[in-house]
């Protein structure tokens, strides 16, 4: 009877569930989207008892489409939409609150009003490898505290539990025995410390947060308990948890310090391994746990883009100069290679390296011979472009980029491929297997499991689909670069 390794991919917008044969190979998939609810501006909450439904649904749904159950499972991987918060009551499971998503900004004016203390944004940076803002678990937690009738009482009495997503999921999974989470995910939480990897009393004490609801951090790899025999009809064994972009990262196989993946999907994330060694940026990147090993951390510097394919989906939906994504390359391949047009898309502001929450986008360049498919490529180039300001910033913190390897819903584009390529100077590696980050997931697990017994094998595994390389020389690199720096001044909110 054929084995899997089930990897749940919790999602902000949708809950999934793959099936991987030992070899690593996508088998089945089941998939549900949740609620996403926006009470107030900034505000963005998600139910977890949907995220839980959700979860389960997909993970029965890809079973049942190869007619598998939960004794054909070997193990469970869980990777997970990040610093995303809940508090939920020890005793009944019951959440306090609705989730926190990562996007929500309502502690902005808490951010805020910290950042004058400089030497504390220094002492976050240093101990987390954050940048102090709302985005990560630490005030998002603080403001469920401060603000649910009863919850700081009730936290202190040791009643409640925190948890990032991956840690409510194990618990929920678990039948409510198990309170862990990894290395990844508590990295993000802003109140670990990094370099000692352990919860940080001095960050608790600054956030207010009583160390009894605080989950155990185990290592990716570990034995995080059975599941619960009522969620898949028999216990099954978890045994790796990951944030999703340390598994994007995991299952394209960055496992030495230089290699990178970038995820474009929505927004873009880069992460470049940086080995043993917590690279402190002095640009604006985060650093960040990649993966914590038999007790061993390998880092990873960090930089995110907010819009990616977001800004072709503006250009489908709002400006309908497409129909489809895919037009965008068609378009591309009929515009001139010297675009002088730029389109900086800073609808939500610029993230790294930048962090302007107030610039806001704008199209540069235009001409009376400027039409649909040069707006078109612009948003396309800016993909590439931005990627250039993070490899930027990395290279100025002293890591740099080998070769990139890509994933995520807009690597189908080979032009972009390209361009990537052109403006970045280096070779783009798209893999065969473009799951990555369920496959990320589905590894760790089975290397906790015995399924593989080194990174190295896994490394082997990885199969390129098609390696592009650049054919533009550097007078073109630089001089569409440049261009680029000169559009993104002019959005810039403070100069
Ligand atoms: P997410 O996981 O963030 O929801 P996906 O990885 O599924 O995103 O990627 C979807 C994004 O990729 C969409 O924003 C879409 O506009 C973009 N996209 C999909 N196909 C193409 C294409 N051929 N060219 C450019 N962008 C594309």
């Amino acid at each position: 009877m054929k084995k899997y390794i089930l990897a749940i991919d919790q999602g902000t917008t949708s809950s999934r569930a793959l099936l991987f044969d030992l070899d690593g190979k996508p088998c089945a998939v089941g998939q549900q989207e949740f609620r996403q609810y926006f009470p107030a501006n900034g505000w963005v909450e998600h139910d977890p008892l949907e995220i839980w439904s959700s979860t389960v649904a997909s993970c029965r749904s890809a079973l049942a489409s190869v007619a598998a159950d939960a004794a054909d499972l070997i193990c469970i991987g869980i990777t997970n939409q990040r610093e995303t918060t809940i508090v939920w009551d020890r005793q009944s499971g019951e959440p306090v609150h609705p989730a926190i998503v990562w996007q929500d900004r309502r502690t902005s004016d808490y951010c805020q009003s910290l950042r004058q203390q400089e030497q504390l944004v220094e002492l976050i940076q240093d101990k987390t490898g954050l940048l102090l803002d709302p985005y990560f678990s630490a005030t998002k937690l603080r403001w469920i505290l401060n603000n649910v009738e009863g919850a700081r009482e009730r936290a202190e009495k040791g009643e409640l539990a925190f948890g990032t997503v991956d840690s409510y999921l194990l618990w929920q999974l678990s039948g409510g025995r198990q309170h862990s989470t990894d290395a990844s995910n508590a990295s993000r939480t802003m109140l670990f410390n990094i370099r000692q990897q352990c919860w940080d009393d001095e960050l608790l004490e600054l956030f207010d947060i009583p160390r009894n609801l605080l989950p155990e951090v185990k290592d990716c790899a570990a034995d995080f308990g059975l599941s619960d025999k009522s969620v898949l009809g028999a216990e099954v064994p978890v045994t790796g948890i990951l944030g999703d972009q340390q598994a994007a990262a995991f299952g394209q196989c960055c496992f030495h310090p230089g290699m990178a993946k970038s995820t474009y999907g929505t927004g873009c994330f880069l992460l470049v391994n940086t080995g043993s060694e917590m690279v402190k940026s002095s640009n604006r990147l985060l650093s960040t746990v990649a993966y914590r090993l038999n007790n061993q951390t390998s880092y990873a510097i960090e930089g995110s883009i907010f819009m990616a394919g977001a800004t072709m989906q503006w250009l489908r939906d709002e400006m309908r100069l497409i129909k489809t994504a895919a037009d965008s390359e068609t378009m591309a391949r009929a515009t001139s290679d010297d675009l002088s047009v730029y389109l900086v898309p800073a609808f939500t502001g610029l993230g790294a390296p930048y962090w302007d929450a107030d610039a806001r986008a704008a199209i540069f360049g235009m001409t009376r011979d400027t039409g649909d498919k040069e707006i078109v490529t612009a948003g396309l180039m800016s993909v590439c472009y931005q990627t250039r300001d993070l490899a930027e910033a990395i290279a100025a913190d002293g890591a740099s980029l080998e070769t990139l390897r890509v994933d995520g819903g807009m690597i189908k584009n080979d032009y972009l491929l390209q361009k990537l390529a052109d403006v970045l100077a280096c070779e783009v590696h798209r893999p065969t297997v473009t799951e990555t980050t369920a496959l990320g997931a589905a590894y760790v697990a089975g290397l906790q499991a015995g399924i593989y017994d080194s990174l190295d094998q896994i490394s082997s595994k990885w199969q390129l689909d098609k390696a592009t390389k650049p054919e533009k020389d550097e007078q073109w690199r630089q001089a569409r670069y440049r261009g680029w720096l000169d559009a993104v001044g002019r959005t810039r909110s403070v100069v």
